[in-house]
Protein backbone atom coordinates (compact mmCIF):
# COMPACT_ATOMS: atom_id res chain seq x y z
CA UNK A 1 0.00 0.00 0.00
CA UNK A 2 1.33 3.83 -0.55
CA UNK A 3 1.88 5.88 1.99
CA UNK A 4 -1.56 7.64 1.24
CA UNK A 5 -4.61 5.82 -0.02
CA UNK A 6 -7.64 6.68 -0.92
CA UNK A 7 -10.28 3.69 -0.74
CA UNK A 8 -13.32 2.50 0.33
CA UNK A 9 -12.70 -0.06 3.31
CA UNK A 10 -14.74 -2.41 5.75
CA UNK A 11 -14.28 -1.55 9.38
CA UNK A 12 -15.30 -2.55 12.89
CA UNK A 13 -15.20 0.43 15.17
CA UNK A 14 -13.22 -1.00 18.11
CA UNK A 15 -12.75 2.35 20.58
CA UNK A 16 -13.32 5.82 20.02
CA UNK A 17 -11.41 8.40 22.50
CA UNK A 18 -12.04 12.36 22.96
CA UNK A 19 -9.06 14.19 21.09
CA UNK A 20 -8.63 18.18 21.75
CA UNK A 21 -11.85 19.79 22.16
CA UNK A 22 -14.33 18.58 19.41
CA UNK A 23 -11.97 15.48 18.36
CA UNK A 24 -12.36 12.54 18.42
CA UNK A 25 -9.83 9.30 17.65
CA UNK A 26 -11.34 6.57 16.53
CA UNK A 27 -9.62 2.57 16.24
CA UNK A 28 -10.65 0.43 13.69
CA UNK A 29 -9.94 -3.08 12.46
CA UNK A 30 -10.55 -2.44 8.78
CA UNK A 31 -10.43 -6.01 6.14
CA UNK A 32 -8.47 -3.67 4.00
CA UNK A 33 -5.72 -2.66 6.33
CA UNK A 34 -5.37 -4.12 9.49
CA UNK A 35 -5.95 -1.94 12.20
CA UNK A 36 -6.44 1.32 11.89
CA UNK A 37 -6.61 4.80 13.97
CA UNK A 38 -8.70 7.69 12.17
CA UNK A 39 -8.61 11.46 13.55
CA UNK A 40 -12.29 12.63 13.43
CA UNK A 41 -12.28 16.16 13.06
CA UNK A 42 -15.33 17.81 14.68
CA UNK A 43 -16.75 14.51 15.86
CA UNK A 44 -17.85 15.66 19.11
CA UNK A 45 -19.78 19.17 17.71
CA UNK A 46 -23.10 18.79 18.15
CA UNK A 47 -25.32 17.37 14.60
CA UNK A 48 -22.03 15.96 13.27
CA UNK A 49 -23.28 14.37 9.90
CA UNK A 50 -20.96 11.16 10.12
CA UNK A 51 -22.30 10.84 14.34
CA UNK A 52 -24.40 7.25 14.06
CA UNK A 53 -21.00 5.73 11.92
CA UNK A 54 -18.48 6.35 14.65
CA UNK A 55 -21.01 5.10 17.47
CA UNK A 56 -19.19 2.43 19.64
CA UNK A 57 -20.42 -1.12 17.97
CA UNK A 58 -21.05 -0.10 14.68
CA UNK A 59 -19.16 -1.53 11.84
CA UNK A 60 -19.94 -1.19 7.80
CA UNK A 61 -18.09 0.18 4.95
CA UNK A 62 -16.80 3.65 4.80
CA UNK A 63 -14.90 5.73 2.65
CA UNK A 64 -11.52 7.81 3.75
CA UNK A 65 -7.75 8.44 3.52
CA UNK A 66 -5.88 5.29 4.70
CA UNK A 67 -2.80 6.31 6.03
CA UNK A 68 0.43 3.65 5.91
CA UNK A 69 2.13 5.09 9.33
CA UNK A 70 0.02 8.49 10.64
CA UNK A 71 -3.52 9.20 11.40
CA UNK A 72 -6.00 7.92 8.54
CA UNK A 73 -9.65 9.86 7.81
CA UNK A 74 -12.80 8.87 6.99
CA UNK A 75 -14.59 10.65 4.71
CA UNK A 76 -17.95 9.05 4.61
CA UNK A 77 -19.41 5.98 6.15
CA UNK A 78 -21.24 4.61 3.04
CA UNK A 79 -23.55 1.70 4.83
CA UNK A 80 -23.25 1.42 8.11
CA UNK A 81 -25.36 -0.69 11.00
CA UNK A 82 -24.44 -1.07 14.95
CA UNK A 83 -24.75 -4.17 17.23
CA UNK A 84 -28.46 -3.23 18.77
CA UNK A 85 -27.78 -5.73 21.09
CA UNK A 86 -24.49 -6.07 22.43
CA UNK A 87 -25.38 -1.67 22.60
CA UNK A 88 -27.89 -1.95 24.95
CA UNK A 89 -26.91 -4.22 27.19
CA UNK A 90 -24.19 -3.51 29.40
CA UNK A 91 -23.20 -6.89 29.91
CA UNK A 92 -22.92 -7.55 26.38
CA UNK A 93 -21.15 -4.32 26.10
CA UNK A 94 -18.16 -5.90 28.11
CA UNK A 95 -17.94 -8.88 26.40
CA UNK A 96 -17.84 -7.40 23.32
CA UNK A 97 -15.08 -4.54 24.31
CA UNK A 98 -13.12 -7.21 25.97
CA UNK A 99 -13.02 -9.38 22.81
CA UNK A 100 -12.30 -6.49 20.51
CA UNK A 101 -9.47 -5.58 23.34
CA UNK A 102 -8.25 -8.46 23.11
CA UNK A 103 -7.48 -8.51 19.13
CA UNK A 104 -6.20 -5.31 19.48
CA UNK A 105 -3.43 -6.45 21.43
CA UNK A 106 -2.68 -9.41 19.74
CA UNK A 107 -1.97 -8.01 16.54
CA UNK A 108 0.23 -4.95 15.31
CA UNK A 109 -1.53 -1.74 13.50
CA UNK A 110 -1.59 -1.43 9.85
CA UNK A 111 -1.28 -5.08 9.12
CA UNK A 112 -4.10 -7.06 7.10
CA UNK A 113 -5.47 -10.02 9.54
CA UNK A 114 -8.32 -11.10 7.10
CA UNK A 115 -8.94 -14.13 9.40
CA UNK A 116 -9.47 -12.25 12.39
CA UNK A 117 -11.71 -9.32 10.94
CA UNK A 118 -13.94 -12.80 9.61
CA UNK A 119 -13.51 -14.04 12.95
CA UNK A 120 -14.44 -10.78 15.00
CA UNK A 121 -17.25 -10.02 12.91
CA UNK A 122 -18.96 -13.19 13.46
CA UNK A 123 -18.34 -13.34 16.98
CA UNK A 124 -19.72 -9.90 17.58
CA UNK A 125 -22.63 -11.06 15.03
CA UNK A 126 -23.11 -14.18 17.05
CA UNK A 127 -23.05 -12.43 20.41
CA UNK A 128 -25.61 -9.40 19.47
CA UNK A 129 -27.83 -12.50 18.15
CA UNK A 130 -28.13 -14.03 21.82
CA UNK A 131 -25.54 -16.81 21.81
CA UNK A 132 -24.14 -17.38 24.84
CA UNK A 133 -21.05 -14.77 25.04
CA UNK A 134 -19.03 -16.51 27.35
CA UNK A 135 -19.06 -19.48 24.81
CA UNK A 136 -17.89 -16.92 22.02
CA UNK A 137 -15.16 -14.99 24.22
CA UNK A 138 -14.08 -18.32 25.61
CA UNK A 139 -13.07 -19.12 21.83
CA UNK A 140 -11.79 -16.01 20.98
CA UNK A 141 -9.46 -16.27 23.64
CA UNK A 142 -8.42 -20.10 22.76
CA UNK A 143 -8.16 -19.40 19.26
CA UNK A 144 -6.11 -15.69 20.25
CA UNK A 145 -3.17 -17.67 22.06
CA UNK A 146 -0.93 -18.58 19.33
CA UNK A 147 -0.85 -15.24 18.25
CA UNK A 148 0.27 -14.50 21.51
CA UNK A 149 3.05 -16.98 21.29
CA UNK A 150 1.17 -19.68 23.33
CA UNK A 151 0.10 -22.65 21.24
CA UNK A 152 -1.01 -25.30 24.13
CA UNK A 153 -0.93 -28.78 22.18
CA UNK A 154 -4.59 -29.57 22.24
CA UNK A 155 -4.43 -32.39 19.35
CA UNK A 156 -3.24 -34.98 21.91
CA UNK A 157 -0.94 -35.84 24.61
CA UNK A 158 2.24 -33.53 24.41
CA UNK A 159 4.21 -36.43 26.20
CA UNK A 160 3.19 -39.06 23.77
CA UNK A 161 0.62 -38.07 21.05
CA UNK A 162 -2.12 -40.62 22.48
CA UNK A 163 -5.37 -38.76 21.91
CA UNK A 164 -7.93 -41.86 23.53
CA UNK A 165 -7.10 -41.95 27.28
CA UNK A 166 -8.33 -39.15 29.37
CA UNK A 167 -6.53 -35.93 29.55
CA UNK A 168 -5.49 -33.51 31.85
CA UNK A 169 -4.13 -29.55 31.00
CA UNK A 170 -0.64 -29.47 32.20
CA UNK A 171 1.17 -25.67 32.16
CA UNK A 172 4.53 -27.04 32.64
CA UNK A 173 3.77 -29.67 29.18
CA UNK A 174 2.35 -26.70 27.49
CA UNK A 175 -1.19 -28.36 26.67
CA UNK A 176 -3.20 -31.30 27.24
CA UNK A 177 -1.23 -34.49 28.97
CA UNK A 178 -2.38 -38.00 29.17
CA UNK A 179 -4.02 -40.28 32.05
CA UNK A 180 -0.40 -42.36 31.28
CA UNK A 181 1.59 -39.32 32.29
CA UNK A 182 -0.25 -38.02 34.99
CA UNK A 183 1.89 -39.15 37.40
CA UNK A 184 4.84 -36.28 35.95
CA UNK A 185 3.12 -32.87 36.51
CA UNK A 186 1.91 -32.48 40.31
CA UNK A 187 0.56 -29.22 39.57
CA UNK A 188 -1.87 -30.13 36.58
CA UNK A 189 -4.96 -28.79 36.52
CA UNK A 190 -7.37 -31.87 37.73
CA UNK A 191 -10.06 -30.58 34.95
CA UNK A 192 -13.20 -32.79 34.28
CA UNK A 193 -12.82 -34.36 30.43
CA UNK A 194 -15.95 -32.14 29.92
CA UNK A 195 -14.21 -29.48 30.15
CA UNK A 196 -11.30 -30.91 28.23
CA UNK A 197 -13.42 -31.68 25.58
CA UNK A 198 -15.27 -28.25 24.67
CA UNK A 199 -11.02 -26.37 25.07
CA UNK A 200 -10.10 -28.86 22.26
CA UNK A 201 -13.32 -28.08 20.31
CA UNK A 202 -13.40 -24.68 21.03
CA UNK A 203 -9.75 -24.39 19.54
CA UNK A 204 -10.81 -25.34 15.95
CA UNK A 205 -14.50 -24.21 15.68
CA UNK A 206 -14.94 -21.99 12.90
CA UNK A 207 -17.26 -18.74 14.36
CA UNK A 208 -18.43 -18.42 10.83
CA UNK A 209 -19.84 -21.66 10.88
CA UNK A 210 -21.27 -21.65 14.34
CA UNK A 211 -24.91 -21.85 15.43
CA UNK A 212 -26.32 -22.07 18.87
CA UNK A 213 -23.74 -23.78 21.47
CA UNK A 214 -24.97 -24.98 24.72
CA UNK A 215 -22.64 -25.05 27.62
CA UNK A 216 -23.46 -26.12 31.55
CA UNK A 217 -22.49 -23.58 34.10
CA UNK A 218 -20.16 -25.74 35.44
CA UNK A 219 -18.24 -26.14 32.47
CA UNK A 220 -18.37 -22.84 31.56
CA UNK A 221 -16.56 -22.16 35.39
CA UNK A 222 -13.86 -24.53 34.51
CA UNK A 223 -13.14 -23.20 31.31
CA UNK A 224 -12.71 -19.72 32.71
CA UNK A 225 -10.33 -20.68 34.92
CA UNK A 226 -8.67 -22.60 32.77
CA UNK A 227 -8.31 -19.77 30.34
CA UNK A 228 -7.58 -17.21 33.34
CA UNK A 229 -4.83 -19.25 34.50
CA UNK A 230 -3.39 -19.62 31.01
CA UNK A 231 -3.76 -15.87 30.13
CA UNK A 232 -2.38 -14.70 33.35
CA UNK A 233 0.67 -17.59 33.55
CA UNK A 234 1.45 -18.16 29.88
CA UNK A 235 0.54 -15.02 27.97
CA UNK A 236 0.87 -12.35 30.83
CA UNK A 237 -1.47 -10.12 29.66
CA UNK A 238 -4.05 -8.34 32.36
CA UNK A 239 -6.50 -6.28 30.55
CA UNK A 240 -8.63 -3.54 32.03
CA UNK A 241 -11.47 -4.47 30.08
CA UNK A 242 -11.55 -8.21 31.27
CA UNK A 243 -11.27 -6.85 34.92
CA UNK A 244 -14.00 -4.85 34.46
CA UNK A 245 -15.94 -7.80 32.47
CA UNK A 246 -14.84 -9.91 35.50
CA UNK A 247 -16.21 -7.25 38.14
CA UNK A 248 -19.40 -6.55 36.05
CA UNK A 249 -19.92 -10.80 36.74
CA UNK A 250 -19.36 -10.99 40.33
CA UNK A 251 -22.49 -8.13 40.29
CA UNK A 252 -24.30 -10.64 38.92
CA UNK A 253 -23.67 -13.72 41.18
ZN1 LIG B 1 0.77 -39.38 27.20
Amino acid sequence: MDSQTYMNFHGILLYRKNFKENDMLVKFLTAEAGKKMFFIRGARKRGFKMMADILPFTYGTYSGKINAENLSYIYSGLDTDHYENISEDIFLNAYATYIMSLVDVAFPDSTPIPHWFNQLFAALRLIDNGVDPEVITNICEIQLLGEFGVQPELRGCAICGRTDLNFDYSEAYGGLICQNHFHLDANRLHLDQKTIYYLRRFSIIDLNKLGNVNVNDNTKQNLRMLLDKIYSDSVGIHLKSKSFLDQMNDLRL
